[in-house]
């Protein structure tokens, strides 16, 4: 292991959302400001400027802003009337979202396996899943890494299932230079403080490239409303603030800059964890062919059952980490309850031992990620050493 001159930091933030918002934050200041005064509160033009932007990153012709990803994931569902009865492929490897929408309409999620190189839902698994009650499948495009898109298309067109993308963690990545958002039929995004691109409280997006699915969602997010006071279907209240809105404007073309960033960072650690000598010891997160990946999170495999400890290591050394996530979702209560605990998910269960997430955020500097590292050499000599003894 070679030795570093720098000096270790006291300590790493997991996250600190307050340096990436403190630029921006004598821009962002006067629109909130005129937004009250505007009297505009849901909906409205903010919002109308922020579905064309988020349309335009995702190469879509429409945008519908709701209230926060899971909203997003939800109006999905209904807008393709999915409900009792119906069968929706999901990963089990994802935040509970991603399932939840589901079974709130009435429908049963069918677990499907991850690969375990993206973490991200196996097409070949898929296949096993299909029965004649599946109408749908929601890849997740996982940690900012897009699903294998083509293959799952494929065997959505060949058994006629919608593809819902879960892009909440992807602002702006790419699929063979394809946008995410624009690969399946409807593409669900999150706005919540801690995603790629985030507001200063929830909010979510959705995005199509088709008219009719277009309309229905604008629908289904305002109580089926329309006119005014008339109720075609039923929907949800599911809107847009302005004041998200302004701000998520201000800070939507930053975000080329901050993926960079993101990016920049990712490779700092593969560069660091090689020349300390670790990238043998851990894997790595690994990109797919053809992917461009956004770097919502930085996923380290910690092999052997040692993750918890190093993980308890490093929180005593002050520095941040995660799991995303401790607990696949089929092994949730509530869905136990609910008699969909019953999964062969190694792979997925395998991940929800091993995964540890590093901090990644932008504003991240060399010196912190060089302090993660160092303290990751440490315990790595400790238990060397305790290993001998
Ligand atoms: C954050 C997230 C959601 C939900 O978004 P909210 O805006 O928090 O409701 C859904 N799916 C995934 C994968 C997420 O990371």
């Amino acid at each position: 292991m070679t030795q570093s001159n720098d000096p270790v930091l006291s300590s790493v933030p997991l996250l600190d959302i307050k340096r990436g918002n403190e630029s921006l934050i004598g821009e962002i200041m006067p629109v909130i400001e005129e937004v009250c005064r505007s009297g505009w509160f849901v909906l409205g033009p903010q919002c109308q400027q922020l579905e064309t932007s988020m349309a335009e990153l995702a190469g879509t012709p429409h945008g519908i802003a709701c209230a926060s990803g899971s909203d997003a994931l939800l109006l999905a569902l209904m807008a393709f009337d999915i409900g009792p009865g119906d069968e929706v492929l999901v990963p089990s490897f994802t935040f509970f979202a991603t399932a939840s929408a589901v079974t709130r309409l009435g429908a049963t999620p069918v677990w499907v396996d991850i690969d375990p190189v993206t973490f991200n839902i196996d097409p070949e698994r898929m296949k096993d899943a299909i029965t004649d009650a599946t109408r749908a499948v929601i890849p997740v495009h996982l940690f900012g890494q897009a699903a294998e898109m083509d293959a799952i298309n494929e065997i959505a067109r060949e058994n006629g299932l919608k593809v819902i993308e879960d892009a909440a963690q992807a602002h702006g990545a790419r699929y063979k230079g394809q946008a995410v958002g624009s690969l399946g039929d409807i593409g669900c995004f999150s706005f919540y403080p801690t995603k790629n691109l985030g507001g200063f409280g929830d909010g979510g997006m959705l995005v199509t490239s088709d008219d009719e699915t277009a309309e229905k969602l604008r629908l289904l997010r305002v109580h089926g409303m329309h006119p005014r006071y008339y109720h075609q279907v039923i929907g949800i209240n599911s809107r847009l603030d302005a004041i998200q809105a302004a701000v998520l404007n201000i800070k939507m073309p930053h975000l080329p800059e901050w993926t960079e960033q993101r990016r920049t960072n990712a490779a700092r650690y593969d560069q660091l964890f090689a020349a300390a000598g670790l990238d043998g010891r851990f894997t790595l997160p690994a990109t797919a062919e053809d992917r461009y990946h956004v770097w919502n999170q930085y996923t380290l495999r910690v092999p052997g059952g040692r993750r918890d400890e190093l993980r308890t290591f490093l929180g005593d050394l002050k520095v941040g980490t995660e799991i995303y996530y401790p607990i696949a979702l089929h092994q949730q209560e509530c869905f136990r309850k609910l008699g969909l605990g019953d999964a062969d998910l190694p792979e997925t269960e395998r991940a929800t031992n091993e995964v540890l997430h590093l901090p990644i955020f932008p504003e991240l500097t060399e010196a912190e990620q060089k302090t993660v590292v160092t303290r990751i050499s440490e315990y790595c000599v400790e238990d060397a050493r305790a290993e001998a003894a």
